[in-house]
């Protein structure tokens, strides 16, 4: 294929996806934003710089096999073979749960898609889940609860421009993506959140309660908003269901009730009711603060009940929403490389969704697996007697991103194979026995799903270096090595998302109307499209909701208290998150000088006091500890955190990593790990 000069495509990184075009010129690849809806013409720091990911030094140029404990480069069918019969023989072994796969937020939806089906038809193995997981699972299990269908957004990204109040819980969308804050301009923002943001600072209420009690903090709203006749009677009596189950939970959650439990004072929790009660255009929006927490799906569920109680889904100007975070965190959770999903995002035991997609697999429905473990069980289950002993992990880097990561890194190291496809030695690759060097956005086409559900074209603009090939060829060659008729596993993006929008017909997520050409022509499309003269839906629930009789459910939830609390020698409480130079683990942005100089090490956010408290200093080295483990951090002293807080970002490798501190509770509804409470101490660090 001849390359191309010039290409409209979009972002690499977040699930804003802003518009793009890259020039290809004599000495290196430039970019510009264009007027695309959700960044018109904004890019972060990530964005203006992303050219540089296409060529950094370590770039994967060959695909390398372990042996005598170094990595060394061999050609294609050497590691496709290697691959292959290691599979072979472990599923010969073991049975087929014995090789499990662990995919990526970040894949394309044709990636996301061949991955799943290669799992359960090229494996027949159950174990399959992907990194989403630890993204919005708990938002994602509170929609659908809800509202019968979750999609981030339910409405484009643009409607939050007429927006008079808008309750951000747990977002801080002007670091994790700028562009966004434009549509945000005219609205007066209520944040929830236990540090004060860059959202925070420019928030005209900011509620900071304890990490781990936002849900008693919204069912307080609730209880408020019902006691002072806030709350919307004609469309909960018309458009909802289980209110009074609701209300019941919250009715105990009195105003000082609340200020006791979570810090916030009763004045702001009364105005935060108000404003968005007297509001003529009022949205809540969750993000990864509300959503990462073993009751993340009950905190959700919390602040959708909020949301109906004061009549804002489904109706113009007002809504409810999550904002995802991972480039194709939306269209991830869509195709299958979730443990207990199918295409068309279909629950793997609903016998009509197996049948479907069976029909257009070629295979009878009794051939498709049942569902498998979640993320972090996948992980954690690694190398045990029942557990997968061959991992194949496509786009994550589990060893940083993933909870207790101390344990999974073990867990990594005990498989009898590893295998990585990624385009630079991540954390996760330099453990590998394999490592498959594949393509990345710039060198691929395919599409991608925004936060609002618009379906976006990604386009080629050069070919890879070296020998590195895109993941559909990966899965394609390994297939037919494991005995698949190659046509089972197509190459082309273009004849995998046909393949898709037949596999998705009539599900949650139905793409069956979508394609290249309406894309290439440039209609903006949003799933639900059942056909090629469908306009797609931009809005949903503006009719009804998605459950059968049309109405969207409250979820009679209760607080309860973290997995873990701060106590005796762990008397803090740590928290993760993201800065606005790196991304996820960083393995990519830490690879490009100008984000690195930005934010070039893990550092701990810690209270004045606190910090004296501690015998610690601002720029000092600090240790944190949890009952998992510790993590070196340089020390930043900032009067706005909580005393009884502590913050880390998550995206650096090593003795940083923040996730050495977090633990494996789990969400029991989404399997969403606690992210955002681990209890810890702080003291001094030697340097080396
Ligand atoms: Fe890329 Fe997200 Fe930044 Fe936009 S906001 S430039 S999509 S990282």
């Amino acid at each position: 294929m001849p390359e191309l000069r010039t290409v409209a495509t979009h972002c690499p990184y977040c699930a804003l996806q802003c518009g793009t075009q890259l020039t290809r010129e004599r000495r290196g690849t430039t970019v510009r934003p264009t007027d695309f809806p959700v960044n018109r013409g904004g890019l972060c720091q990530k964005g203006w710089t992303a050219p540089t990911l296409l060529d950094v030094p370590d770039r994967l140029r060959h695909p390398l096999v372990r042996r005598d404990g170094e990595l060394v480069a061999v050609d294609w069918d050497t590691a496709l073979r290697t691959v292959a019969d290691g599979l072979r023989d472990t599923a010969a072994a073991h049975g087929p749960d014995a090789v499990g796969v662990f995919g990526g937020g970040g894949l394309t939806n044709e990636k996301a898609y061949l991955l799943g089906k290669f799992a359960r038809l090229a494996l027949g193995t159950s174990q399959v889940d992907y990194n989403g997981r630890f993204c919005m699972s708990s938002a994602a299990a509170a929609g659908n609860a809800a509202f019968g269908v979750d999609r981030g957004l339910p409405f484009p990204v643009t409607d939050l421009r007429g927006a008079d109040v808008v309750l951000l819980a747990g977002a801080n969308p002007a670091e994790t993506m700028p562009p966004l804050m434009q549509h945000l301009r005219s609205a007066q923002l209520v944040v929830v959140d236990p540090r004060r943001t860059a959202t925070a600072e420019r928030a005209a209420l900011h509620l900071q309660p304890a990490p781990g009690t936002d849900l008693a903090l919204v069912l307080g709203l609730l209880h408020i908003a019902v006691v002072e006749g806030w709350t919307d009677g004609d469309y909960i009596a018309a458009r909802t269901t289980g209110f009074q189950e609701a209300w019941q939970r919250a009715t105990t959650w009195w105003p000082e009730r609340v200020e006791r439990v979570t810090g916030v004072p009763v004045a702001a929790q009364r105005r935060a009711v108000r404003m968005l009660a007297e509001a003529r255009s009022a949205y809540v929006l969750t993000g990864r603060g509300a959503e990462q927490h073993s009751k993340g799906t009950d905190t959700v569920a919390g602040f959708i009940n909020l949301a109906l109680a004061l009549g804002l889904p489904g109706r113009p100007g007002r809504g409810y929403g999550c904002l995802t975070g991972q480039g194709n965190g939306q269209g991830g959770r869509e195709h299958g490389q979730k443990a207990d999903q199918l295409p068309g995002y279909r629950s793997i035991t609903d016998p009509a969704a197996r049948e479907h997609v069976a029909g257009v697999w070629g295979v009878p429905p009794e051939a498709l697996p049942g569902p498998g473990r979640s993320a972090y069980e996948l992980l954690d289950a690694l190398g045990t007697p029942d557990g997968p002993r061959a991992l194949l992990v496509f786009g994550s880097n589990p060893v940083v991103s993933a909870p207790n990561a101390a344990h999974v890194t073990e867990r990594l190291s005990t498989l009898d194979l590893l295998v990585v496809a990624d385009f630079v030695p991540s954390e996760t690759a330099q453990l590998a026995d394999v490592v498959l060097p594949v393509t990345q956005w710039a060198e691929e086409d395919g599409t991608m799903t925004n936060l609002e559900g618009r379906v976006l074209r990604r386009r080629r603009l050069r070919v890879p270096p070296g020998h590195a090939r895109s993941d559909l060829e990966v899965l394609h060659g390994l297939a037919v090595r494991l005995g698949q008729p190659g046509h089972r596993f197509p190459t082309g993006p273009r004849e995998v998302f046909d393949e898709l929008r037949r596999a998705s017909a009539g599900g949650r997520a139905d793409y069956a109307g979508i394609s290249y050409e309406r894309l290439d022509a440039g209609e903006a499309l949003h799933w639900p499209c059942p056909d090629a003269a469908h306009p797609g839906t931009p809005r949903l629930f503006l009719d009804s909701f998605a459950h059968p009789d049309g109405r969207a459910r409250f979820a009679p939830v209760e607080h309860r208290e973290p997995a873990e609390v701060p106590q005796g020698v762990f008397p803090l409480t740590a928290t993760t998150g993201r800065v606005l130079a790196q991304y996820q683990s960083g393995a990519q942005t830490r690879r490009v000088d100008e984000l690195t100089a930005a934010a070039s090490e893990a550092f701990v956010e810690i209270h004045p006091d606190t910090a004296v408290r501690a015998g610690l200093t601002d720029g000092a080295l600090a240790r944190v500890t949890s009952p998992r483990g510790s993590a070196l951090a340089r020390v930043r002293v900032v009067a706005t955190m909580r005393t009884d807080t502590v913050f880390l970002p998550f995206h650096f490798p090593g003795a940083g990593r923040a996730n050495l501190l977090t633990g494996d509770a789990l969400d029991p509804r989404s399997r969403m790990p606690e992210f955002k409470v681990s209890a810890v101490r702080v003291e001094p660090a030697r340097e080396e």
